[in-house]
């Protein structure tokens, strides 16, 4: 069997997700009469406390939809430095919304309350507008970190003094809310705005939805259509997210749990360190002493798929295909891989 860890985003829609599709009373959501996808986004925007949600094919384009509708050309935007954003976004920001991408350094996906305020302008005869703050909950090039509730109220009320506006870039954001064992509004009401990817870890085939103020999303809608992401019977797959929010969201505390397990039993592997104390949620980042290409190599002929994220950095991603079997079977295809690449 095939331990596909390169990303939770490779899961296929299971037979009662598909049966859901299958029923789905479809319309054209252009139009405005999809009554699915219209459930979907008044489900997804009762989860976040916003008063509503738009449906979009991916997270980077409700990201991207996002910044168009809170900012002008030429104002600038604050992101944690390894932000999603600006790091895996094909450059969009500087495309579509046409914003200057500021950078804050972060510790973890943590940015320091005066890191941000030192970096903050206001829009005078030279300088930008900042105009609004992204935090990305959980991280994913800080290996699923989470940014605390505390923080991002503390992030919500440095944006308010400088009359900023915050978007949360919620990719994961169930899996913060599952580890907290906290609900996912403690999270979402100190930001304006949030999207949420139904195609990660909550094992829908497409989608993501945006979330924030009712004229917000009126004016989303727009910018969608102008990007092409306007979608006809898309009702079809907006089904698979309901099933996901309403079957996938309680079970991620089992891919936070086989995280765990995973990182203990690599820890013991020659080669290999791992910061166990930061696998907080589907994530296990993996340093190694040889260069990384050789153990993605020998894994992969051990049946293990993984993405190397740096020279000697490996991320293994748990989703809801890997059980414990397959844990066990990672943990020996590294093991193996040691022994043979003499680690
Ligand atoms: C995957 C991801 C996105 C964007 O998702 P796509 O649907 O692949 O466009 C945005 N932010 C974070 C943190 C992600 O992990």
């Amino acid at each position: 069997m095939v331990v596909d860890l390169r990303s939770d985003t490779v899961t296929q829609p299971s037979a009662e997700m598909i049966r859901a599709m299958a029923s789905a009373p479809l319309g054209d959501d252009v139009l405005g009469d999809d009554p699915t996808v219209k459930e979907l986004e008044s489900l997804a925007a009762a989860a976040m406390g916003k008063e509503a949600g738009l449906f979009v094919p991916s997270g980077t384009m409700g990201n991207q939809i996002a910044l168009c509708v809170h900012c002008r050309p030429g104002d600038a935007v604050l992101f944690e430095e390894q932000a999603h954003m600006v790091w895996y976004e094909g450059g969009a920001p500087a495309v579509f919304a046409g914003v200057l991408t500021k950078t804050v350094p972060g510790t973890n996906g943590i940015m320091s309350l005066a890191d941000i305020e030192s970096r903050i302008t206001r829009r005078n005869y030279h300088t930008p507008g900042t105009v609004l703050l992204c935090i990305e909950n959980t991280h994913n090039r800080a290996g699923g970190a989470i940014v605390p509730p505390d923080l991002m109220e503390k992030y919500q009320t440095i944006a308010t003094e400088n009359a900023m506006a915050t978007h949360l870039d919620g990719a994961r954001i169930f899996n913060a809310s599952v580890a907290l064992g906290a609900p996912v509004q403690k999270l979402t009401k100190s930001v304006d705005t949030v999207n949420f990817c139904l195609s990660k870890a909550l094992g829908a085939p497409v989608g993501s939805v945006l979330c924030g103020p009712a004229a917000f999303i009126e004016e989303a809608k727009y910018v969608r259509k102008r990007m092409g992401g306007g979608m006809r019977q898309s009702g079809i797959l907006a089904a698979a997210g309901i099933y996901a929010l309403e079957h996938n969201v309680d079970r991620l505390a089992e891919d936070h749990l086989r995280a765990k397990a995973l990182g203990a039993g690599l820890a013991e592997i020659p080669g290999l360190s791992i910061q166990q104390e930061d696998i907080v949620t589907n994530f296990v980042m993996v340093d190694t002493v040889l260069p990384v290409t050789l153990w993605v190599e020998a894994i992969s002929r051990h049946g293990v798929k993984a993405i190397a994220f740096g020279p000697h950095r490996v991320r293994l991603v748990l989703h809801y295909h890997i059980d414990d079997q397959a844990v066990a079977q990672c943990i020996d295809a590294f093991r193996t891989a040691a022994s043979e690449i003499g680690a």
